[in-house]
């Protein structure tokens, strides 16, 4: 099979199974098995593959055609211009979230930051890479995903802690910054999710509870003991949460409440600054 014949193939399965970009899907995993890059591919499009390499090739599809995540097969996803490992103990790193980073970091050089709910760590370890923190604690209730999130930050080469935690309940001291993206969608409508998504990305990394707004009401009403006075709060929402999530701060000692919208014009961030007690 020659590569244009390995490309064809590939992307007639994953048209088949509703894969809406299916010749890019088929490109980067043929780069990935191939070890070719994306010019090597272009020039050498009449190249015959080794047998060996079909044959993964045809299993990687297969996976994909699965409706696996692309990033969970390659082992990767870049986030603030850095490469995430990722496994199916941690959710995918979302560009949405970069805007969390991005609006965060400003805040972050020298300071001490907690990151909740930290997944494959991509928010603490970006934000500790680009603005130097003074110690950054990550915290999340699985351990499995604590392994990932270690691993990151060796690749890295960023020293963070790292504690096994529901939200506060292992957390000492008192930090500058709190960030989280925690679980925000309502119970009922993981199941009306892109199956990349509801068969694939950790349940507990997604699931809000019954209104999703489950993690949002626990932050707020304990962010109080482990933030200084001044002390900011970032957290990424679900476009429709932006007014609930703001209350809840609110009603917990936060001032200088603000709303940020993503790069596709929907509300993501909520953030605020702590005015004490
Ligand atoms: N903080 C991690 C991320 O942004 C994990 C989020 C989560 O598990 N809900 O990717």
């Amino acid at each position: 099979m020659t590569v244009r014949e390995a490309l064809g193939y590939a992307k007639e399965e994953l048209e088949g199974a509703g894969i809406f970009e299916a010749a890019m899907d088929a490109k980067y995993l043929l780069m990935e098995v191939a070890g070719l890059s994306s010019a090597e591919l272009f020039f050498a499009a009449e190249r015959k593959l080794e047998e060996g390499t079909v044959q993964k090739y045809r299993a990687v599809i297969e996976r994909r055609r699965a409706r696996e995540p692309l990033q969970y097969i390659v082992g990767t996803q870049e986030f603030m211009g850095l490469s995430f490992l990722v496994s199916p103990a941690v959710l995918i790193p979302r560009q949405d979230t970069e805007r969390l980073v991005e609006l965060a970091l400003p805040h972050c050089s020298c300071a001490r930051v907690l990151d909740l709910c930290t997944g494959s760590g991509c928010i603490l370890l970006s934000l500790a890479k680009l603005s130097g923190l003074k110690s950054g604690v990550g915290v999340d209730l699985s351990k499995e995903a604590l392994l990932v999130a270690k691993k990151n930050a060796e690749r890295l080469l960023v020293s963070v802690e790292l504690i096994e935690s529901d939200l506060f309940e292992n957390v000492q001291g008192i930090f500058d910054v709190i960030v989280s993206n925690p679980p925000y969608i309502c119970a009922g409508e993981i199941g009306g999710l892109m199956p990349e998504v509801r068969d694939f990305e950790p349940r507990m990394a997604l699931d809000g509870d019954v209104d999703g707004l489950c993690f949002y009401r626990r932050i707020a009403e304990g962010a109080g003991l482990y933030l200084r006075t001044g002390g900011r709060i970032f957290l990424e929402i679900g476009c429709t949460q932006a007014k609930e999530v703001s209350s809840l701060l609110e009603e917990n000692g936060f001032e200088e409440i603000d709303v940020k919208k993503d790069y596709a014009g929907l509300d993501r961030v909520v953030c605020g600054c702590y005015r004490g007690e």
